[in-house]
């Protein structure tokens, strides 16, 4: 599978806004066995621009999960005084911002006053319909939305882990994604695709729920011309799922790693479990035992 690949740099990229589960620690593992087995470099980055929802203790849970579970990494905090001072997004506000300015000078944003919830009045699956771009409202609001105008149907051409490319357009349930949120806060896809290139990622390794996320930031990498993310390798690893087949999702419930850390439960344990949920045929202990 990736036999012959070679990468420089892979990540492992948490959002701070819960307790990390087993689904986050698999998303982790098969991403330092993979960077193990193509020479990537790891570099930890946390997606920490939703201040609501940031936490000290999410984060400190972040370096006491990799510890524990003897997940290395090569680049960015080492602890929490670290990510403070050096390296959280708010200390890179200014590429963000440059790059909304781009898109504004170039007319490929428009401001939208919409709410979640008149979105989902208008559309069940809560799919926007481009409402406002007709509207041209001031992009200086500071309650308005910026939305990417997403109406041209560029092909996305992403590359996989397996030698093969997948060529696609942008799904309805991404169109006219938010790239500023009220406020002025960058949204997710614009940071996440910049920090990318900003630290030189060339292999993205993230959970097939993020697949749209993917065509959404290769939709905005082409607009933009970053070449570097274009042509990245994405791998998108299957998901965990509990006994009654749902998403893991953040809490500090059961499948936490804080709560089995509690419990006593070891590394290796941790590992059998995640194996588990895999269905692999044989159990594992380790990272190192996983495979794409
Ligand atoms: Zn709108």
């Amino acid at each position: 599978m990736s036999g012959n690949l070679a990468f420089k740099r892979t990540r492992i990229a948490p959002t701070p806004s819960g307790y990390l589960h087993l689904g986050n620690a698999f998303s982790f593992a098969i991403t330092v066995a993979l960077a193990q087995q193509t020479g990537a470099r790891i570099f930890l980055r946390i997606d920490d621009l939703d201040r609501e929802r940031v936490r000290r203790e999410y984060i400190e849970d972040i370096f006491e999960t990799l510890d524990y579970l003897e997940l290395p990494w090569d680049e960015g905090p080492k602890n929490y005084n670290e990510y403070e001072t050096i390296y959280s997004q708010i200390h890179r506000l200014d590429l963000y911002h440059e790059a909304l300015h781009s898109l504004r000078e170039r007319d490929l944003v428009f401001a939208c006053d919409c709410s979640r919830l008149d979105v989902l009045r208008r559309d069940a699956q809560g799919v926007y319909s481009g409402t406002c771009r007709k509207k041209k409202l001031p992009l200086g609001g500071v309650a308005y939305n910026w939305r990417l105008d997403t109406l041209a149907e560029n092909t996305l051409a992403i590359r996989g882990l397996d030698g093969n490319t997948q060529y696609t357009i942008l799904p309805t349930s991404m169109r006219y994604f938010v790239v500023r949120r009220k406020h002025g806060a960058p949204a997710y896809q614009l940071a996440s695709v910049i920090d990318d290139v900003h630290y030189g990622v060339d292999f993205v390794v993230r959970g097939a729920d993020l697949w749209e996320s993917t065509l959404a930031q290769h939709y905005l990498a082409n607009v933009q011309g970053y070449m570097g993310f274009l042509n990245s390798i994405f791998f998108h690893h299957p998901l965990l799922k509990s006994n009654s087949d749902s998403k893991l999702s953040k809490s500090a419930g059961a499948t936490s790693i804080k709560y089995l850390r509690e419990q006593g439960k070891t590394k290796a344990e941790v590992y059998q479990m995640i194996g588990h949920m895999l269905g692999l045929k044989h159990p594992i202990s380790s990272w190192e035992e996983l495979t794409p």
